[in-house]
């Protein structure tokens, strides 16, 4: 017969309502950086006649593509663009997070993370319960997110070189495209509207789909988080099987089937830890040290790197662009008129022109030397 095991309580508080809270502050700063950057437009859109508007910064964190560039020249050169150089501190902010905690940003910090989360809350209380979607289709849906992270890296890392990463950086494309994410919102098309709508409906049905299998910062933060020492660690001894950390991991995660979560999924938000009713049975522990790490240190760890690494970008006088009015009032006018390469044919067209730019230069490429890159 099977020894009944002594069960000790799990008394330690959820840390889930701290999560919301800091989920909540971080959404309400997109708001504001939103409502600053209308503000901004206003002053482009009446060619100068309105007031002016600091272009709040924060904006470039909407830019991921750009970011990643700006960290990938960063790295490789030890040379900051300043086209968006608020966005190359704000993505590594976010990978040294996921080093640190996994895919904690998704669930902690992310205003999509958040919003997808709330509104798979309203789906789970119209259709009372979750809806999951059979493992079969789960796993090839999964690989989109994959196949797009692939596409940019082959086009980033593969067919474009140092040369032309600057071009891109410093074109004007790459200098309005936080004006250019405005204006799709703003002007938004009507079969841009129908996607938005779509995968709305989709995700009150289906929770978290667009985090689960389209977001490609999503998939980049998975792979890094594979990187990451601290993991959630199960004891066997003590658990009791009672599945209900699997039941409430929203990323569909069988918590309770293994000794250590290592998932690209995992999200570092906790909640299978919460729910765990046997103390010290479910914790984030380090690999190497085996120390328990308190929900507490995940929650205050997440946003002090966040706000550590950016306010490095901010105290260094890395924070605002070097876009001077005058050259945003000409941008804006010309705007229309600016495009980036699609397709591998065009990044290869714009390295040997970048290349070709830069011999006849013969320096480092000046500003806007890359015309408006029609593709
Ligand atoms: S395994 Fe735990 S921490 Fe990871 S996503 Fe699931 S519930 Fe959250
Ligand atoms: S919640 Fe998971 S880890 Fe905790 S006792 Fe139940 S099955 Fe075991």
């Amino acid at each position: 017969m099977k020894a009944k095991k002594k069960i000790i309580r799990n008394n330690e508080k959820t840390v889930q309502k701290y999560r919301f809270y800091i989920q909540s502050a971080f959404a309400l700063l997109c708001v504001w950086i939103g409502i600053q950057f209308y503000f901004f437009t206003r002053f482009l859109e009446s060619n100068g006649t309105s007031p002016f508007y600091n272009r709040p910064p924060g904006v470039d964190g909407f830019l991921p593509i750009s970011s990643m560039m700006s960290f990938y020249y960063f790295v490789s050169t030890g040379r900051i663009i300043h086209s968006h150089p608020a966005g190359l501190f704000i993505f590594a902010a976010i990978v040294l997070l996921s080093l640190v905690f996994g895919k904690a940003f998704c669930s902690w910090l992310c205003p999509i993370g958040f919003l997808s989360e709330l509104i798979g809350d309203f789906g789970e209380k119209i259709f009372k319960g979750k809806i999951r979607i059979p493992e079969w289709l789960d796993y090839p849906l999964r690989s989109l997110k994959y196949l797009m992270l692939g596409f940019l890296f082959y086009a980033v890392f593969v067919l474009m070189d140092m040369t032309a990463v600057k071009a891109f950086l410093e074109s004007p494309y790459n200098q309005v495209a936080d004006l250019k994410m405005y204006y799709f919102f703003a002007d938004i098309s009507r079969s841009a509207l129908i996607i938005l709508a779509s995968l709305f409906i989709i995700s009150v049905v289906i929770r978290n789909f667009w985090c689960r299998y389209l977001c490609p910062y999503g998939a980049l933060l998975g792979i890094i988080s594979f990187l990451s020492p601290n993991k959630i660690k199960r004891n066997p001894v003590s658990c009791i099987d009672c599945g209900l950390c699997a039941k409430a991991c929203p990323a569909k995660i069988k918590v309770d089937k293994v000794f250590t979560v290592v998932s690209d999924e995992c999200n570092s938000c906790l909640s299978c830890v919460d729910v765990c009713p046997v103390a010290d049975t479910l914790d984030l522990k380090s690999i190497y040290t085996k120390k328990k790490i308190s929900k507490k240190t995940v929650a205050i760890g997440v946003v002090s790197i966040f706000m550590l690494v950016t306010g490095i970008g901010l105290v260094t006088g890395n924070w605002q662009n070097n876009i001077t009015k005058k050259e945003y009032l000409t941008h804006y006018k010309l705007m229309d008129s600016y495009g980036h390469p699609t397709g591998t044919a065009a990044v290869e067209k714009f390295k040997e022109d970048s290349n070709k730019d830069h011999s006849l230069n013969q320096s480092p490429p000046v500003k806007n030397n890359n015309r408006g890159m029609k593709y």
